[in-house]
């Protein structure tokens, strides 16, 4: 017999995240079949990006893709760690890759809060259900960690106040996922050039607007997941405006409480999953409970920390520079994780060009970049140091 749709079994606003939990997984054991990637690992990009479209279309379908977000967008309303219980079981059962899916919870809460409410309704709902995907132009080649110093300009076509459109002309880099994306949430320069964050402002932008290029570059472990972004002449129409103008600095650090929370539980739930594949692989001796067991300490006390900070973020707190040390633990678990790989399975990960050699080898490269994307690591102990342990000023 199959499961009757949740949407029709939970009531969102009065589940609890057991119930919710149980719900989840017992429809997920169900519907294993329909929901398995349909390639061989490691997978192209583009067969991972179709799986996750799958796998969240199905998801959408099923009900369990609205829970967690606000009615007026498609949802079935709750609480959000709704949501991050479900992307933690879906990137645990390897069914997405956390690091695609994470873009979800990065940019849809955004739009739900700056957008018109007509445009959030209308195009969060394709987000969710895999119609649609969406990438984050903020990186430009002069601008990265010191990103209030962004140039990409948007001048209005006429006077700012009453302005139809505005025109946008500039790069952005390192574009996650721009060459698959229908739209783009976009920092723009709209004050002079030194007005620094108060002059920037954001802008949700479709990607098949005429002067738009795309150039994917590739990755080190091969893949070409980002891309240069260039902007010649695009015309965006004024009411696609996210926020204020010049108030593009509150929707930028709007991103931090989801990219820093949700986002690594998902990956948490990941990196533990790798870890018990590399335990059933790696010989069954000392060196690998002493390998093991250092990565395994690393991932639980990145587990405690980023449960608290969902707590907090669900009781309404306000999340701010202490995220900085999540964001330093995950990038430490992850490269940990990896560096055990690599440690325990000598030359396969270097040299192996088999599933499991080709697997493990793209993932290690790629979590090099943990400590980059997001925010480097230099960058969040500079935050620490200076903001939360008074070493010093902002400078
Ligand atoms: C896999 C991946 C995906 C990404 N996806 C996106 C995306 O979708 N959208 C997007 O907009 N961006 C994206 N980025 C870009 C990312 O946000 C930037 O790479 C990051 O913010 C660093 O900026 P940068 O590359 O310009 O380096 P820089 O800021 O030039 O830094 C270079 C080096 O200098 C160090 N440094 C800089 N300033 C300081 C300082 N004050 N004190 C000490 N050290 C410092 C840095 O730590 C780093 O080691 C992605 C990056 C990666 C790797």
């Amino acid at each position: 017999m199959t499961t009757p749709s949740p949407a029709a079994l939970l009531d969102a606003d009065r589940v609890t995240i057991a119930e919710y939990r149980a719900a989840l997984q017992a429809w997920l054991d169900e519907h294993h079949a329909e929901l398995a990637p349909r390639y061989s690992p490691p997978g192209t990009l583009d067969e991972h990006v179709a799986q996750m479209q799958r796998v969240k279309s199905l998801l959408f379908d099923a009900g369990w893709m609205r829970y967690g977000w606000p009615e007026r967008v498609g949802g079935l309303g709750g609480s959000p760690m709704l949501r991050t219980e479900l992307g933690a079981s879906i990137a645990a059962r390897d069914l997405t890759d956390p690091g695609l899916y994470s873009l979800i919870e990065v940019l849809a809460p955004t739009l739900i809060e700056f957008s018109p409410p007509a445009l959030a309704a209308k195009v969060v709902p394709r987000l969710l259900s895999g119609a649609e995907m969406w990438c984050q132009g903020f990186s430009e080649p002069g601008t990265g960690s010191d990103l209030s110093s962004l140039a990409c300009q948007a001048r209005p076509d006429g006077d700012a106040a009453t302005a139809s459109a505005w025109i946008i002309n500039g790069q952005k880099v390192w574009t996650s996922l721009a060459q698959y994306a229908d739209r783009c949430v976009l920092l723009t320069r709209t004050g002079p050039p030194d007005s620094r964050h108060r002059g920037i402002t954001a802008f949700f932008v479709d990607m098949d607007s005429p002067g738009i290029s795309v150039a994917p570059l590739e990755m080190i472990n091969g893949m070409r997941e980002f891309a240069e972004v260039f902007f010649d002449e695009v015309v965006v129409p004024a009411d696609r405006m996210l926020g204020e103008l010049h108030g593009g600095w509150a929707v930028a650090m709007s991103i931090l409480p989801y990219e820093r929370s949700s986002c690594f539980w998902q990956r948490i739930a990941y990196l533990y999953r790798r870890l018990q594949l590399l335990v059933d692989i790696a010989p069954d001796d000392d060196r690998t409970a002493e390998v093991v067991g250092d990565a395994f300490v690393q991932l639980h006390a990145l587990r405690a920390r980023s449960r608290a900070t969902q707590h907090r973020l669900a009781d309404g707190a306000t999340l701010g520079a202490e995220t900085s040390i999540d964001k330093l633990l995950v990038a430490t678990a992850e490269q940990s994780i990896y560096d055990a790989a690599r440690r325990l399975l000598p030359g396969v990960v270097e040299m192996d060009d088999g599933v499991i050699g080709a697997t493990w080898r793209s993932e290690y490269l790629y979590s090099r970049a943990a400590t980059i994307y997001g925010g480097t690591a230099e960058v969040q102990r500079n935050i620490i140091a200076r903001r939360l342990l008074d070493l010093g000023d902002d400078g």
